[in-house]
């Protein structure tokens, strides 16, 4: 492409989740010509399955700052949300369950204030009075304020809705079936041509590209029927972090959320090497057993709906977003494993920023695709053609 161009640059988003979605209302809002391609519908995928909880996690320095990021771009469009992705600013407890737990929630209290994240330590009669639902006896939580939750396939509509209103296309039921430098090919025989494709399938991406180290991981949820004031904070265990944050194994963790509904969203699980759509009772039974040991009285409440989701895990927990490292002209934004939802915003800004050659808000290197350990060692990064110089400035109006 020429630097004299003024045509702005085309880039075929291929995902409608809420990471395609949000990529693509960033893309346009600078400029680019953008087509989003996606064979189920817009919100579908793991977009569909997830909790929504928008949180800021101290897993990692990197994880934290882009949740962290993320967090704060979606309350700052509180005001602007649709009703129907029926956000609650409701918070997140971090429930200990024994006094070496307190220890954590102090050093983890500790940490977000240090970083600018309002932190608030809860005893146990304080959690009791703010949780009465809770089991009686634990000795207390740590309360983030600022986190909230939302229903995501309305926000990836919504999103969406703001690209094409800025002149992005939008093509369903359309399966991409090779991802080239000039282009993508579908799966109908098509082609359609651009200056760059952005993998935004989840946890599809391996379909489409071999080569990367992700790994679809499976997670349940239940909804109950309505129960308002039942539960009032979004509540995860302080073992959640050791559930979703090990690498082997199936596990489970006490994490349920309030609906704006009233109703009762209960998770979670995490299984590798489990590709198959259908519930798993026993891990589902698992999961409620866990819930239930927190929350005696989820027992007595109905469960109307359960269902399953794949997240897609890299093997460092944290993303892929940026230019492949040996495919010219494709770029990813992908394996965001149980923080897509939040993460989305904080990785459509990044994208668009480096796209455009201006410096990132947070560094951008953490979630580079051509870290150590995320491509197959065949394809080095060491022979990539820069992807970013191959667009950046020229096609961008
Ligand atoms: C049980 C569970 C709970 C979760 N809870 C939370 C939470 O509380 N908070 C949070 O932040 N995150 C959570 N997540 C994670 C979050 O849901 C995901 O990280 C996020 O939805 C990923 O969005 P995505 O757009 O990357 O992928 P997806 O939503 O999976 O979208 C990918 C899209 O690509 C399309 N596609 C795939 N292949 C092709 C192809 N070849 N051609 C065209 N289109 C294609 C699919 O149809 C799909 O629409 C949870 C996930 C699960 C499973």
């Amino acid at each position: 492409m020429s630097g004299s161009t003024a045509r702005a640059a085309h880039i075929v988003v291929v995902g409608a989740g809420i990471v395609g979605a949000a990529c693509a209302d960033a893309l346009t809002e600078n400029g680019f010509h953008v087509t989003v391609v996606d064979t189920a519908g817009v919100g579908h995928g793991a977009t569909a399955a997830g909790m929504g909880h928008i949180v800021a996690m101290d897993d990692s320095e990197a994880q934290f700052a882009l949740t962290k990021y993320s967090r704060d771009i979606w309350n700052a469009l509180a005001d602007d949300l649709p009703r129907a992705a029926e956000r609650v600013a409701c918070g997140t407890l971090w429930v200990a369950a024994d006094d070496e737990e307190m220890q954590v929630v102090a050093q983890k209290c500790a940490f977000y204030r240090a970083r600018g994240v309002r932190a608030e330590m809860l005893d146990s009669r304080q959690l009791a009075a703010v949780e009465p639902s809770l089991r009686p006896g634990l000795p207390g939580a740590l309360l983030i304020p600022d986190d909230s939750v939302v229903y995501p396939p309305p926000l990836a509509a919504w999103l969406l809705k703001r690209a094409c209103a800025r002149g992005a296309a939008l093509r369903i039921g359309i399966k991409v079936s090779r991802i080239s430098d000039v282009g993508v090919e579908l799966a109908d025989g098509g082609k359609i041509a651009c200056d760059m494709a952005l993998v935004a399938v989840g946890a599809q991406a391996k379909a489409l590209l071999p080569e990367i180290q992700l790994r679809p991981r499976k997670g349940h949820l239940v909804i109950t029927d309505r129960h308002p004031n039942f539960v009032r904070h979004q509540l995860v265990e302080l073992g959640y972090l050791k559930s979703a944050h090990g690498s082997t194994g199936d596990s489970v963790a006490f994490n349920v959320q309030p609906r704006a509904t009233g109703q009762v969203l209960i998770g979670s699980s995490r299984q590798f090497d489990n590709n198959r759509a259908e519930v798993d009772h026993g891990m589902a039974q698992r999961m409620l057993a866990r819930a239930v040991s927190y929350m005696p009285g989820l027992a007595n409440l109905s469960a109307i709906r359960i269902w399953t989701g794949f997240r897609a895990a890299t093997p460092d927990k944290l993303p892929l977003i940026g230019p492949h490292p040996t495919r010219p002209n494709v770029w990813l934004a992908t394996g965001h494993e149980g923080l897509g939802i939040t993460t989305s915003m904080g990785t459509a800004r990044l994208v668009a920023d480096m796209l455009c050659g201006r410096v990132t808000e947070i560094p951008a290197a953490p979630y580079s695709p051509c870290r150590a350990g995320q491509i197959d060692a065949r394809s080095a990064c060491a022979t990539a053609p820069s992807a970013l110089a191959a667009i950046g400035g020229a096609g961008h109006a």
